[in-house]
């Protein structure tokens, strides 16, 4: 089977995406929407829900639910979800399992090949973690894919025959990244990239949660600690007034009480959009020197950079663009839906895997956004000092690149090295991410400076492979960096699939009915008591059509409760209105 599905597995929102006649296609899940959110939970059934209805639930159930996920990728933390622990990969899993029921239902058919795409920025741990957790959802990962590459290939592809330079500027929910790409003749070449993989819009809504607190005298952190609901439906307000802020100039925050709860006298702050941009301001920041430090590796100065993309959520802010057109001295653009560029780029790219004929003449190149190197010790004259990172595969070297160093043994009789592999751009190998080591050992007896060829392969995944060769006997060692402690191992993967089979899902057919029950019952807490008695007579009516199992008369009370909520997200009974 040739069909290749492009899944952009974002920190909020994920999507999928394929390559048809018309061009690149997003893929609508269950409920019929383009993006799913990055959001699991568990219900009181033990059932796992994934997307809007995870969303909802997190709002009344925290401690139910995970997202932000992405943001633990290949680190060892845990979350708990209903008392149960799961590991990042299986969370992210759990959202490209959905991503892949969504594709099968549309299409009719199984489908398992998926090019998945992760921030440029994201280590080598990061990506590995992708793939395992793609493994866990069932699916082949065929590429593990760039975002902004991923978003300059939409472009490209869209504007076939173009011949320019683009920066991409992709600030999500949670990550940052900047690429600059040449178009020419048909080829897309990633010339540089860089970012932070902490920095996103999450940050922006967290810094007006703790100066909404701040203002009624509290600190975030004490009610993080006592009331994880009160925080969540705060984040809540917080997140749906910065969205409003991008269109408004002032919105409204409801502040529940202490117990987590919006009560008659629930305090309401007003939020104006100058202090929303001198609150983020200095977190934005952050985006200044990645972008000086990618024009340079790029060797090319603003004025040679002819396009300025946008992508992710939070570029919809009037700050974040006025900011990147300063700093790049030209109005940025944002002509395809910046949530749904990187899916659609994934899936030309994804074409490309899968041969589809519409995309023959495309070529696509990309970079290593890191340095990779190993730790050595330099002879100082006086002292021998060890400690220092030495560089291998420069950061920004076109990919898949193969790179040999030789090193030597430091004293006589010396019989076996330890090869430390770091990631990043200091000078002092501890200062940088620990990739992993291992032993050469078998180097024959003899005086110092015995040499030892290390070879780096990095592949068009960006995963990394290292082979160290004695010369004095040819004999070499490989060490694959998937087969470090912090990754998965494929023994690990097998039994989270076998875990995740376990878990209990709603059918497909009732994940519609599921999201509107508990957006219903969202709503319902936060509507005042007057409202209450309205929604409660059609909560009632809807749980009994459930229960009653005849699918019209399910069809007719749920359709009356989502006229309800949709008159209550548009008439204002919402203050902050229902740009989520
Ligand atoms: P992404 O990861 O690309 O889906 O981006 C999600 C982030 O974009 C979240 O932090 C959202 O709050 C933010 N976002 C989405 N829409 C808007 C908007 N209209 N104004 C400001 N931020 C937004």
């Amino acid at each position: 089977m040739n069909l290749v599905i492009g899944i952009d597995l974002g920190t909020t929102n994920s999507a999928a995406a394929f390559l048809g006649p018309d061009g690149a296609q997003i893929i609508p899940n269950a409920l019929g929407d383009r993006l799913t959110p990055s959001v699991v939970g568990v219900d009181e059934s033990g059932t796992v829900l994934v997307g809007a209805a995870a969303r909802e639930l997190q709002v009344l159930r925290p401690e139910r639910c995970a997202g932000l996920f992405k943001r633990y990728m290949g680190t060892d933390r845990k979350l708990t979800v209903a008392g149960r622990t799961f590991i990042p990969e299986e969370l992210s899993g759990l959202v490209l399992r959905s991503l892949k029921a969504d594709a099968e239902a549309f299409f009719g058919h199984p489908v398992s090949r998926a090019v998945i795409t992760v921030p440029a920025y994201f280590n080598d741990r990061q990506r590995k973690a992708t793939i395992a957790a793609g493994k866990i959802a069932g699916w082949t990962v065929e590429r593990i894919l760039n975002e902004p590459t991923a978003a300059a290939i939409a472009y490209g592809f869209h504007e076939a025959g173009a011949d320019k330079k683009l920066l991409v500027f992709d600030l999500g929910g949670g990550t940052f990244d900047v690429s600059v790409v040449e178009l020419f003749e048909g080829t897309l070449e990633v010339k540089a990239s860089s970012g932070e993989s902490a920095l996103g819009g999450e940050d922006f809504t967290r810094a007006v949660a703790a100066r909404v607190l701040l203002g009624l005298g509290e600190s975030f952190e004490q009610v993080e600690a006592r009331s994880p609901k009160r925080v969540s439906r705060l984040v809540q307000q917080c997140e749906r007034a910065k969205c409003a802020l991008s269109r408004d100039v002032v919105a409204a925050v409801r502040v529940p009480a202490p117990d987590g709860e919006f009560k008659p006298g629930t305090p309401q702050v007003t939020v104006t959009r100058e202090q929303l941009e001198a609150w983020v301001s200095p977190t934005l920041a952050r985006i200044e020197l990645p972008i000086r430090r990618v024009l340079g590796d790029a060797r090319l100065t603003r004025d040679q950079i002819d396009e300025v993309i946008l992508v992710g959520g939070a570029t919809r802010m009037p700050l974040v663009v006025n900011r990147v057109a300063a700093l790049l001295g030209k109005e940025p653009r944002c002509r395809l839906n910046p949530d749904e560029v990187v899916a659609l780029g994934a899936a030309v790219q994804a074409g490309l895997v899968g041969r589809a004929a519409a995309v023959e003449d495309l070529v696509v190149t990309d970079v290593a956004p890191f340095t990779l190197g190993v730790e050595i010790s330099k002879d100082l004259g006086a002292e021998v000092r060890d400690g220092y990172f030495d560089p291998v595969i420069d950061r920004n070297t076109t990919i898949p690149v193969s790179r040999v160093k030789r090193y030597s043994t430091l004293v006589p009789n010396q019989r076996m090295i330890r090869v430390k592999v770091y990631q990043g751009e200091s000078r002092r190998a501890d200062e940088n991410l620990s990739l992993g080591e291992f032993e050469v050992r078998g180097i024959p007896p003899g005086p110092a400076n015995q040499p030892v060829d290390i070879r780096f392969t990095y592949d068009l995944n960006g995963v990394l492979e290292i082979e160290a060769t004695v010369v004095a006997t040819g004999k070499s060692v490989t060490h694959v960096i998937a087969k470090h402690a912090q990754g998965m191992t494929e023994s690990e993967i097998r039994a989270a699939v076998a875990a995740m089979a376990k878990l209990k899902t709603h059918p497909r057919d009732e994940e519609a009915n599921r999201f509107v029950l508990l957006r219903a019952e969202r709503v319902f807490e936060e509507l005042p008591s007057e409202l209450r008695d309205v929604l409660g007579r059609l909560l009632d009516g809807f749980e009994a059509a459930l229960a009653g199992q005849d699918p019209a008369v399910i069809a007719r009370h749920r359709e009356a409760l989502e006229r309800f909520l949709a008159a209550y997200d548009a008439d204002g009974a919402d203050p902050n209105g229902g740009d989520e």
